[in-house]
């Protein structure tokens, strides 16, 4: 049996308590060594067979799932954050399938999620964002047309960059370019959650220059749009005169 696991965004205790079970019982440990915590390996077993991923391969890992899997072991492949964002396991869960080998996935706590936290911030905020795009700038790996920043910029929806810190001069462009003002506010959230988490808001137009002047390069998230501004409506769900399927809203609360 093969587990892809959610590592969580960098804290050691902020993996799942399913994730946790598993790394304790595997039998074969692949970690994508860039990102996750290696303090998370000290749950291993003594007799257990550690492999960074960073150094490896699809070809490697998966011989080294299918090897594990013939002599009746346990595997666990632990990413990042979330295995379903920018965690390529499609291509694994694919020959895996085409192998017949079993498998599973074990959520785990995104790094957007944790930027989140780090920031004191709700994404989705009435009265100014109900949604939050992910995505990333174009750098090796292309990115459809249809998905440019400049087109998501439109929407002035809250934005979650992932992969980008490198290119934070073509981003500040684009972004500008698509209809964000260029004041509006923006953060860079450093290793979030990790102990060495930074957190540095600015503007969107500032990114570069912010980035530059405290020596980012990479491990971090960029996080636009007005929900860092402090300025919302308040929850229609908690207020007095609303009537949910849990609480009958009165006539008093009505106006507030
Ligand atoms: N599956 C992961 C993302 C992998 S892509 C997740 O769900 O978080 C790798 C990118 O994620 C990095 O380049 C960086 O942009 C971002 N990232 C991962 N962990 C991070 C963290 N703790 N703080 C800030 N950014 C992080």
């Amino acid at each position: 049996m093969i587990d892809f696991v959610g590592a969580g965004s960098g804290a050691v205790d902020l993996i799942t308590v399913r994730g946790q079970r598993l790394l304790r019982d595997a039998d074969v440990i692949i970690y994508a060594g860039s990102l996750v915590n290696p303090e998370l390996l000290k749950e291993k077993k003594e007799s257990c067979n550690v492999y960074n991923s960073a150094h490896m391969t699809l070809e490697e890992v998966i011989d080294v799932m299918t090897e594990a899997e013939g002599k009746g072991e346990r595997v666990v492949r632990l990413h990042t954050g979330d295995p379903s964002i920018y965690g390529a396991i499609k291509e694994q869960m694919d020959i895996l399938e085409q192998k017949g080998i079993p498998y599973e996935i074990c959520p785990g706590v995104s790094s957007f999620c944790g930027a989140a936290a780090a920031l004191k911030a709700e994404y989705t905020l009435p009265g100014i964002s109900q949604s939050v795009i992910i995505t990333r700038m174009e750098g090796r790996t292309p990115v459809p047309e249809k998905e440019s920043i400049r087109a998501f910029a439109a929407h002035q929806a809250t934005m979650v960059l992932f992969l980008s810190t490198s290119l934070l001069e073509e981003l500040e462009k684009e972004l500008i370019a698509g209809g964000y003002a260029p004041n509006t506010p923006a953060a860079i959230v450093y290793k979030a959650t990790w102990p060495e988490e930074k957190v540095f808001h600015c503007t969107i137009d500032r990114l570069f220059q912010t980035a530059k002047r405290e020596n980012i390069t990479k491990t971090a998230l960029i996080v636009v749009g007005d929900i860092l501004n402090g300025t919302y409506d308040r929850s229609l769900l908690y207020h007095p005169a609303f009537t949910t399927e849990f609480r009958q809203g009165t006539e008093e609360g009505r106006d507030e």
